[in-house]
């Protein structure tokens, strides 16, 4: 018999949930946003469920980028972070791959090779986040570098919002407004926390990840399901192992639980080994057979326990870690966390199951 533990992928909520991104871009085609193995939930299925309505896919892994192309995929690919060495170039040049430019070193890199074709670049300004970019001043020299080498074709203006999910994103839009106003060129800004909350922020390409999981972007300001999402990875295990302590009696590694009444423990076939947050304090919840109960203890690395206490719950009883049911956001909340690392987090030993 296998662990119970299982991931179970529903793809046709992924494609639901693209759909409500497109709903959101209104005119904006809207790069569906694949990196780090579709976060988590794997690459090829995920873009399978939206082949025939993806306006395009972003990523940061070129491998990933040729695995759609040879998987048939023929919609624009953003390179995220561009290129990082010669290959990159040469590989997303001869597959049609589009590149992020950021960094003076990719700008003379893309001046200095031959190219098979002319490249789809997107031209990247930091306006606030301090991360990648150019800065917006460089922008008129920029471009008159990047049309003098004869290697571009298409040039997209982006930046990336810092505060999207909070505060906002008036003063970097209104920075990027200076470059992007009289160039006349196709502009992308927003991340799915834009998408959802600013309107002046669609522009010609939007860039939702975290939606299309599921997941949402403000989870203090709007839940997933209160912003029409559904659930794309449901973590589910079993309960192998069910404990009665007196009060007094603790569960666990460090004995962080120690029950103050007669307490019925589940011992859960997942851990920190299979992506479950170890720092998940007692009190994060979980489900039980379809009832919502709380965690117990300190998690660890297979195994971790909860409360069954006045639950009808034994041996073999169904879990839910997140998903179906539980919002991924809750369970990360709890542990001090965001739903992106959740899903990034599961480990290759769980066993994924699409549907
Ligand atoms: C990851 C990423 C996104 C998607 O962000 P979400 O918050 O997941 O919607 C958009 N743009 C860039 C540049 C990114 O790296």
């Amino acid at each position: 018999m296998t662990r119970p533990i299982l991931a179970r992928i529903d793809t046709a909520a992924f494609r639901h949930n693209y759909l409500v991104a497109k709903r959101h871009a209104g005119a904006a085609r809207a790069w569906a946003v694949v990196k780090a193995n579709a976060y988590g939930h794997g690459l090829l299925p995920c873009a399978e469920a939206v082949r025939d309505v993806a306006d395009g896919f972003a990523l940061l892994e070129i491998s990933e980028a040729l695995g759609l192309r040879a998987a048939g995929f023929t919609q624009p690919i953003l390179m995220l972070e561009g290129f990082f060495a010669e290959d990159d170039l040469r590989l997303a040049a001869a597959h049609d791959i589009s590149v992020v430019i950021h960094s003076q070193a990719q700008l003379a890199l893309l001046e200095l090779l031959e190219l098979e074709r002319p490249l789809n670049v997107g031209l990247k300004f930091n306006t606030g986040m301090n991360r990648l970019g150019f800065l917006p001043q460089q922008a008129p020299a920029l471009l008159a570098r990047l049309r003098a080498s004869g290697k571009v074709g298409q040039i997209t203006l982006m930046t990336h919002f810092a505060n999207a999910d909070d505060t906002g994103i008036a003063a970097q839009l209104a920075c990027f407004e200076g470059i992007a106003a009289d160039s006349g060129l196709p502009c992308s800004v927003a991340n799915s926390a834009a998408l959802l909350r600013f309107p002046q922020a669609q522009r010609d390409w939007v860039r939702p990840g975290i939606m299309l999981y599921g997941g949402s972007p403000m989870p203090d300001l709007n839940t997933a399901a209160a912003l029409g999402l559904r659930p794309v990875m449901s973590l589910a295990s079993r309960i192998i192992g069910v404990q009665s302590l007196q009060p007094g009696e603790s569960v666990g590694y460090g004995s962080l639980f120690r029950a103050e009444r007669p307490t019925r423990v589940g011992v859960v076939a997942c851990g920190y080994a299979d992506g479950y947050p170890r720092h998940a304090p007692s009190g994060t919840p979980i489900l039980v057979n379809g009832q919502r109960s709380r965690t117990l203890g300190r998690v660890s690395m297979d195994m971790l326990a909860c409360e069954l206490t006045d639950l009808a719950a034994d041996v073999g009883s169904s879990v839910t870690l997140w998903g179906e049911g539980l919002a991924a956001d809750e369970v990360a909340s709890a542990a001090g966390t965001v739903s992106y690392e959740l899903f990034c987090a599961l480990a290759p030993r769980v066993p994924v199951v699409l549907g």
